[in-house]
């Protein structure tokens, strides 16, 4: 028996001649948040991909809760409790607010979403979503167009497209991203205040944020874990100095 939440062994991924990722043993325990850094093009979102069921690995396993789900689709695995923030060219802009939080708690895709609008009228799924909504603080704005939303609620309505499937676990590629100071403190506290009801798997540049957040920090270089370690141990390692920090 395991209590990891979240666990990949020996995850392996190559793009030709390129190793994107080499051997990851990666895990996320109940109510941490676990960050994963990195240089660009190190592996972070590929490594989300295999994860998430976007990208099948060439070996090695993901587990959710204690179970094998390398083989099970995307969709599967957001049934299983695998929360995956949304991209924001996903959202359908033209769609209300209310309509792409819906879309969550179908557990959808945005290209899917025409098909399923008469679901629209299922009350529970609007509940979800509306509670999903006035936890991001985007309730007032239910009936807006998507495409009248600023960058940061954007992206916090791609959070609460991913919390209307009530995840067990959450894997998040750069949320800040191209968020303000102001925004990228308003997610930094909401997502401090999400860790106890789901553990968050976080890829992130902000290392003001991480360093906020983070109760480990793993550091993905080339496609290798070089090191997994709480925030003092992390800012104190010399190779991680050198490789990432640039020190
Ligand atoms: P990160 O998210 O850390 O910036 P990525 O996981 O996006 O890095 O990319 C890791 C490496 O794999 C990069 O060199 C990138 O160019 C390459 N890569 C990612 N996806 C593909 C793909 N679908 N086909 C070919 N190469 C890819
Ligand atoms: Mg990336």
């Amino acid at each position: 028996m395991t209590d990891l939440v979240l666990e990949t062994r020996g995850i392996t991924k190559s793009f030709g001649a390129l190793k994107a990722s080499d051997s990851i043993d990666f895990d996320l325990r109940p109510g941490e948040i676990h960050a994963i850094i990195g240089p660009n093009g190190a592996g972070k979102s590929t490594l989300i991909k295999q994860i998430s069921g976007e990208l099948r690995p060439d070996a090695g396993q993901v587990f959710l809760a204690g179970t094998d789900v390398t083989q099970q689709t995307t969709r599967a695995r957001a049934r299983a409790g695998l929360g995956r923030t949304f991209q924001i060219s996903e959202l359908a802009m033209e769609d209300t607010v209310l309509q792409n939080a819906v879309l969550g708690a179908l557990g959808a895709s945005g290209s899917v979403w025409r098909f399923l609008k008469p679901v629209l009228s299922d009350a529970e799924l609007v509940t979800r979503a509306e509670e999903a909504l006035d936890r991001v603080g985007l309730l007032d704005a239910r009936n807006q167009r998507t495409a009248e939303l600023s960058h940061g609620q954007r992206r916090q309505l791609e959070v609460a497209v991913a919390l209307t499937l009530r995840p067990k676990v959450f894997v998040m590629d750069e949320p800040m991203a191209g968020l303000g100071a102001e925004g990228s403190l308003t997610m930094t506290r909401f997502l401090d205040g999400l860790r106890s009801e789901a553990p968050i798997l976080l890829v992130e540049h902000d290392m003001d944020a991480v360093f906020a957040l983070a109760d480990r920090i793993s550091v993905l270089v080339y496609g290798r874990l070089i090191a997994t370690g709480t925030v003092d141990e992390i800012r104190s390692n010399a190779e991680v100095r050198e490789a990432y920090l640039g020190e």
